[in-house]
């Protein structure tokens, strides 16, 4: 029973997560069932991860091929599941390398590093890095430090030095932020756990010009927003743009655990010794991710997510003409937020947990909806309509 699960969690489990009360037990697609037979439409779809839906078979052969063929080695040796899913990254992005990790906040930590490299290399020393308000970068230390919400970073302090925060959206302000120390500025396409906030068409543009002329590093997380969530297989496609390093994660696994970065030859700063990674890159979860990726790819999933989106927000904007309480609908892809007068997220999950539809309260004012990439129209109108 979920109770009696929920009890367990409460005696063992560090109290770090603020929990649903609901104890997911099997998926397939875009639904979940709990422990209690309950079933729900996942607009969460593990934080974003789980872009062919929840046991896609492509992805599920793969892993059963793989676990029963090689799972681990040391980084010291060839895989061919490593090396194919680099392949085919490199084959369909604007990057030449990549390095495979097992986390967001690992593929930042690795970018970090690179962009220090760089510097060292490059810039005369230059290290800092400007980021955004409101952005998410993970975690770790140096993400944590990177991430600009001092709410996450107040118990943790003193938090690793180099990071300048200047507010998303706003050119001119990484203008004013970038001094003789500067070596790299670090975006999101789109803001996810700042609240899905959308820039404006042209600030990667003005952003990345700025860059040129300054000869600074450009370097995109897209660990929300990669792998087809906004419409195209990289974020930075909507807005006419190449980075120089980009990092992945969330998408790339299909549920699995792995993290990349993936950088352009040129500022390829590491060499051999720089980074490793015990468990990054190991024979399964690439076989998972490279089965998952070539499925998306052939399939253009992310054109039918940008299809899916236009249709969510549609829907979603419905409910803000019904219902005056509903302040703003946006996204982009199958990235979406709906923003209340108040803040009620708390009560709109515990109601929509109850309706069968997984949302996440982004906001106390705000929740944000991310379902599976191959989620169809109708489930959307059941969903939304579940709201
Ligand atoms: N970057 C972005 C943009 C993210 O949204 C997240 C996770 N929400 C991370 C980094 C950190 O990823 P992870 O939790 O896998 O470390």
């Amino acid at each position: 029973k979920s109770s009696e699960w929920i009890a367990v969690e409460n005696k063992y489990y560090a109290q770090t997560v603020r929990r649903q009360p609901v104890v997911l037990v099997r998926g397939e697609g875009t639904r979940v069932w709990d422990a209690d037979g309950k079933e729900y439409l996942d607009f969460v779809a593990g934080w974003a991860v789980d872009n062919l839906g929840h046991c896609h078979p492509a992805v599920t052969q793969a892993i059963v091929e793989q676990a029963s063929t090689l799972v681990q080695t040391s980084n010291q040796f060839y895989t061919v599941p490593q090396l194919l899913l680099a392949q085919l990254l490199v084959d369909n992005s604007c990057l030449d390398r990549v390095f495979f990790g097992n986390s967001g906040a690992e593929a930042n930590e690795g970018a970090l590093k690179l962009a220090r490299r760089y510097g060292k290399l490059h810039r005369d020393g230059a290290y800092e890095i400007i980021t955004a308000f409101s952005s998410f970068h993970g975690r770790t230390l140096a993400t944590l430090a990177a991430t600009g919400q001092p709410h996450y970073q107040a118990g943790f302090t003193p938090l690793l030095p180099g990071f300048v925060h200047v507010d998303y959206n706003d050119v001119e302000a990484i203008m004013s932020a970038t001094n003789d120390l500067t070596a790299a500025v670090m975006l999101e396409p789109v803001q996810g756990e700042g609240g899905v906030n959308i820039p404006d068409d042209d600030y990667l543009k003005r952003v990345r010009a700025w860059c040129d002329q300054q000869g600074l590093l450009l370097i995109l997380d897209e660990v929300q927003t990669g792998m087809g969530r906004l419409g195209s297989l990289f974020g930075y496609q909507e807005y006419g743009v190449e980075p120089d390093v980009m990092t992945l994660a969330k998408g790339l696994g299909y549920g699995v655990p792995i993290g990349a970065f993936l950088s352009k030859e040129y500022c390829m700063a590491l060499v051999p010794g720089d980074h490793g990674s015990t468990f990054g890159g190991n024979a399964l979860t690439t076989a998972a991710s490279y089965a998952g990726t070539k499925f998306l790819i052939e399939n253009d999933i992310p054109a039918h997510a940008g299809a899916m989106g236009r249709h969510l927000l549609a829907q979603l904007n419905e409910l803000k003409n019904r219902f005056s309480f509903v302040s703003d609908v946006r996204g982009k892809g199958l990235l979406a937020a709906v923003e209340f007068e108040g803040d009620i997220s708390g009560r709109v999950l515990s109601h929509a947990n109850q309706a069968g539809v997984l949302l996440n309260g982004v906001k106390p004012n705000a929740v944000r909806l991310m379902p599976p990439l191959t989620i169809t129209r109708e489930e959307i109108d059941e969903g939304v309509g579940r709201i």
